[in-house]
């Protein structure tokens, strides 16, 4: 089948490199001008696995879909031309000693809306040290076991160049602006994705959701998990890379101002990061970097197919948690695949 993907992002990119394996002609259209362009969602994110914590603000339903997508990122990595950091040895929730009380009720939370049997195990202080040796700064914390974390950015680059050497045919420097039931712009297809993100208005009810982050270079300081702060305010996560890069992040504004990072932000981020992490104090910033979380009125995501068309969209801040069970979801919907293998 010949068909035609609107939008080059983590849907966009996952879409082509499953799609061309499978034997079908691709072709992706984006007003990027070139693989690299940094404009979808997808580069920004800090690509935290977090099925359990954030049951926060979801609900049991993402969390099995996030569990899902862990075992194919899994097996999506392992086929890739091109390394990713992928990581999936859970991460830490922490909280000071004044924090406990509202740090719990979270932790309630997260344990009444997960699945059976996954819940925080509290680690005592020795056990920390053998996890992370290198952090000090908070006086409880508990591990998520099997969450993990993806370099996105190595991701993005590597689903794009394993998309292209299985085939898909990339169109850069085009925006789509008329997308129907198999037919892009006047060019027809057997099937159309339409996973444009914010820019599928107005065919889609969509929204940005302001979204702020840092790259710090802290040499030495040896983290190896994603860590998150419960706190009654300040909520930051701090995301290992390779290279000695940190990850702080990260805002959520209502606003589509996709201006550089506000002082607010930038000193609010970097103090809680600070707080659970006093090591940084001597990191650098190297990089900050804002973008639009694509978001639907309730803040789910939604797959709508019908002949000829499907819309994917409102993956808001889960794309990367549940991106690969959506795709392999939409998929099975259609005459054109078997799931993963
Ligand atoms: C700061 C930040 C942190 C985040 N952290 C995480 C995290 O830790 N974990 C997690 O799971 N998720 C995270 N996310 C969310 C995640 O990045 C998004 O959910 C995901 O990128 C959405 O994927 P998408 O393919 O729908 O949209 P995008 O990745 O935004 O891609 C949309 C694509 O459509 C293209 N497009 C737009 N208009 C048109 C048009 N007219 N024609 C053709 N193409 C068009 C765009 O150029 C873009 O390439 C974060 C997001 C942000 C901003």
């Amino acid at each position: 089948m010949h068909i035609g993907i609107a939008g080059a992002g983590l849907l966009g990119r996952l879409l082509a490199w499953r799609l061309s394996g499978l034997g079908h002609r691709v072709t992706v259209f984006d007003p990027a001008p070139d693989a690299q362009a940094r404009g979808a969602a997808g580069w920004t994110a800090a690509g935290m696995l977090s099925p359990l914590a954030e049951l926060e603000c979801s609900d049991a339903h993402m969390a099995t879909l996030g569990l899902r997508s862990l075992d194919l990122w899994v097996r999506i990595v392992a086929q890739l031309p091109l390394p990713v950091d992928f990581r999936r040895d859970g991460s830490l929730l922490l909280a000071h000693a004044g924090d406990l009380g509202s740090a719990q009720r979270l932790l309630a939370l997260i344990a009444a809306r997960a699945p059976a049997g996954l819940t925080p195990e509290p680690l005592s202080p020795a056990r920390l040290r053998s996890l992370e040796p290198g952090l000090h700064g908070a006086a409880h914390a508990w591990l998520l076991g099997g969450e993990g974390q993806i370099h996105t950015v190595q991701a993005m680059q590597a689903l794009a160049q394993g998309a292209s050497d299985r085939g898909t045919r990339w169109r850069w420097s085009h925006a789509v602006r008329e997308l129907a039931p198999g037919c892009i712009d006047g060019d027809r297809f057997d099937h159309v994705f339409d996973v444009r993100g914010v820019g599928a208005r107005p065919d889609l009810q969509v929204r940005g959701v302001r979204g702020e982050i840092l790259w710090l270079h802290a040499p030495g300081l040896e983290l190896r998990r994603a860590l998150r702060l419960l706190h009654p305010r300040s909520r930051v996560y701090v995301v290992p890379r390779p290279g000695d890069i940190v990850v702080v992040g990260a805002s959520e504004i209502e606003s589509e101002d996709r201006s550089p990072i506000s002082v607010r932000t930038l000193l609010s981020l970097l103090s809680a990061a600070h707080s659970i992490v006093p090591q940084l104090a001597e990191a650098r910033v190297v990089h900050s970097e804002t973008n639009l979380r694509p978001a639907l009125p309730d803040n789910l995501p939604r797959v709508e197919a019908r002949p000829g068309l499907t819309r994917i969209n409102g993956l808001f801040r889960h794309g990367w948690l549940i991106a690969p069970a959506l795709v392999e979801d939409a998929l099975h919907e259609l005459p054109i695949e078997e799931s993963v293998s």
